[in-house]
């Protein structure tokens, strides 16, 4: 059995292109045009994932998520407009597990979807094939000899502690999180330094320079890549090249 997911989305266009990708991948996909279309489907229904617009008409996609949250608890993706930093803040308080901002990447709202199901897989079908993703026990994140103690806010490389100031935490934290997605510095910038940051994403730059100087460089390896015009990314142990 393949996860169902529920793409609730009243542009048709995108909310078409959504569900054949999905289907394309295998999921069970099933679509609603309004709120209270989404609302009545997913209550009904027990979802593996909701893919949420906030911008729906009838009712509003927060309503809809506050709604199913107290009735029928589900992993919910939302989908927020570039500017829309109050629905996104109000929207993770509010229970969603992540957000993507509208235009996206379908290969980018793909590697949200597997790394929500792989992290929230109460619902999920047990056979529902996932990318392999770090083992991530009680706040603890592992690349081969490197290991992020989230709760303790340590970082260990083979056993030397690395000090990191709380953004270069936050970033690595982040990564790792995220392993093998490709992180725009604009994500990164608004999980690093906030949704109410004003200033260049060059930022960003600075702090992965940080990073390398006080990990690749130091322990010889080669940790975070940069994709050319997209942003950076952690490769799983076992994908990257160079250990
Ligand atoms: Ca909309």
């Amino acid at each position: 059995m393949s996860a169902k997911i529920l793409v609730v989305e009243d542009e048709e266009k995108l909310a078409r292109f959504v569900e054949l990708e999905l289907l394309h991948e295998g999921y069970e996909v099933r679509t609603a045009g309004n709120g209270r279309a989404a609302l009545k489907e997913a209550t009904e229904t027990q979802y593996d994932l909701i893919l949420l617009d906030i911008m729906l008409p009838e009712l509003n996609g927060l309503e809809v998520l506050r709604r199913v949250m107290k009735e029928r608890p589900t992993p919910v993706i939302l989908l927020t407009a570039r500017d829309a930093v109050m629905d996104k803040v109000s929207g993770l308080d509010a229970g969603a597990v992540d957000y993507i901002t509208k235009p996206f990447a379908i290969e980018e709202l793909l590697a949200r979807i597997r790394v929500a199901l792989k992290l929230h897989p109460a619902a999920a079908a047990a056979d529902t094939p996932f990318s392999s993703k770090p083992a991530s026990e009680e706040g603890i994140l592992t690349w081969g000899p490197l290991t992020l103690d989230d709760p303790k806010h340590r970082v260990l490389y083979s056993g030397h502690e690395i000090t990191l100031t709380n953004r270069e935490f936050l970033m690595l934290k982040t990564l790792l999180e995220n392993m093998d997605i490709v992180l725009s510095r604009d994500t990164l910038l608004e999980r690093v330094c906030g949704y109410e940051y004003v200033g260049e994403t060059n930022v960003i730059d600075v702090y992965i320079r940080y990073l390398r100087s006080k990990i690749d460089d130091v322990f010889s390896v080669k940790m975070i890549h940069t994709v050319r015009g997209v942003g950076y990314v952690i490769k799983s142990w076992e994908e990257n090249e160079t250990k």
